[in-house]
């Protein structure tokens, strides 16, 4: 099997800003690279709450990954990655279809944690992959709203989406359930700001709540409380794919993969990783995050295909602003110790967000 000069897995933020660059850098892969990717599309996380409010259309939210790959001279593969054997660089795909690389790059995102136990009897569908999220949305929509959905989560994203949610499917109880503290991670004034906007669209909250079980259509937790729902969206952080740890590529204990300030593998320098599939110190799991990184990873292989040996590092910025959607016309940005739920917040988030993606439109 001849080996592929570069292999792409997956369309996330990096990968995407590593095309677009070397689009306008004139920079061509070379013959034979390949991008592997479920979809055609790639969807762009920061304004899929606004999407599902009803603010955004889809053709808004995703750039079509054709145009990008033909313009870098990347053949556009869709499939899945299976496993990966990093010592001999073979990728197993869905499809049975056999790859090898010289060149690895990884950029395919994480699941969404669910509850240990589950006897099936609530629906429960992860925020990501975001195309599985926002067909059934369009059906729970269009055709039959569940009388009841939890969003199970902390952190920004749960907030946005289930403010999102309840402005799209006004007939529908929307409840927010997080493990620990609402938005831990933020300023205190954000999670207060939050308590309040919640309480005014009646959305009950639940804190310190972590679900452990779910039976007979009640989200269980350890000590035994219970709430009922229908469905469940889950925005619950980032989990591991599990071929990450059977790939022999040095892992972190949750299966991310370890990467150096080049976004190369700590075991295998040949694989890079970037965005949520990777871990490197200081680096949150963020959106903001792995577009950052695409500017280093795309000179970084370059630098690899052409044999240079002049490799960019990856900086990881101390803070970054924060700018939550809350499905009206504000957004509710922190930054540090600060956090501003305003207009202008939103004008700001509307104008960064369409922005970045008409960055990757290509004529
Ligand atoms: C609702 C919501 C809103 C968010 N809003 C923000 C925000 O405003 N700002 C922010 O900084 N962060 C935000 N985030 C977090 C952000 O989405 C992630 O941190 C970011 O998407 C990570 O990007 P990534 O590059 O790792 O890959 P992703 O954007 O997750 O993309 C992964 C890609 O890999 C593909 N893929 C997955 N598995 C495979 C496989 N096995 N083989 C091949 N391809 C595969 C997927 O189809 C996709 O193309 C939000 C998250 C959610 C859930």
């Amino acid at each position: 099997m001849m080996a592929a000069p570069l292999i792409m897995v997956g369309a996330g933020h990096a990968h995407l800003v590593t095309l677009r660059d070397w689009i306008k850098q004139g920079y061509r892969a070379p013959a034979g690279s390949l991008l592997v990717t479920p979809e055609s599309d790639a969807w762009y996380s920061g304004m899929m709450p606004g999407l599902l409010a009803g603010r955004w259309q889809a053709e808004q939210c995703r750039a079509a990954l054709a145009p990008l790959c033909r313009a870098a001279g990347i053949s556009l593969q869709l499939d899945r990655l299976s496993t990966l054997d990093a010592e001999r660089g073979t990728l197993q795909l869905a499809s049975g279809a056999l790859l090898t690389g010289q060149v690895i790059s990884l950029d395919c995102g994480a699941g969404t944690p669910a509850p240990a136990n589950s006897d099936g009897s609530v629906e429960l569908i992860g925020a990501k992959p975001f195309g599985t999220l926002y067909r059934r949305w369009r059906q729970w929509r269009d055709a039959a709203t569940p009388a009841r959905i939890a969003v199970l989560g902390g952190g920004p994203a749960a907030v946005e989406l289930v403010l999102a949610l309840q402005r799209a499917l006004p007939s529908c109880q929307l409840t927010l359930i997080c493990a620990g503290p609402l938005l831990g991670a933020q300023p205190h004034r954000a999670a207060r700001i939050t308590r309040t906007l919640l309480t005014k669209r009646g959305i009950p909250l639940y804190e310190q709540h972590e679900i452990n079980r779910i039976q007979d259509g009640s989200l269980l937790t350890g000590d035994g409380r219970a709430v009922r729902t229908d469905a469940v969206v889950l925005a619950t952080g980032t989990a591991a794919a599990p071929w990450q740890e059977a790939s022999a590529l040095a892992t972190d204990g949750a299966g991310f993969i370890r990467i150096t300030d080049t976004l190369q593998s700590q075991s295998h320098p040949h694989i890079l990783a970037s965005g949520d599939c990777a871990t490197l110190a200081g680096c949150p799991h963020s959106g903001v995050y792995a577009v950052r990184q695409g500017a280093v990873l795309g000179h970084n292989l370059r630098a690899l295909l052409t044999g240079s040996p002049a490799l960019h590092h990856f900086q990881p910025q101390p803070r970054a602003l924060a700018l939550l959607a809350t499905a009206d016309a504000q957004a509710l940005a922190c930054y540090g110790p600060l956090a501003l739920r305003s207009r202008a917040a939103r004008r700001l988030k509307d104008h960064l967000d369409s922005g970045f993606m008409r960055s990757l439109q290509v004529s």
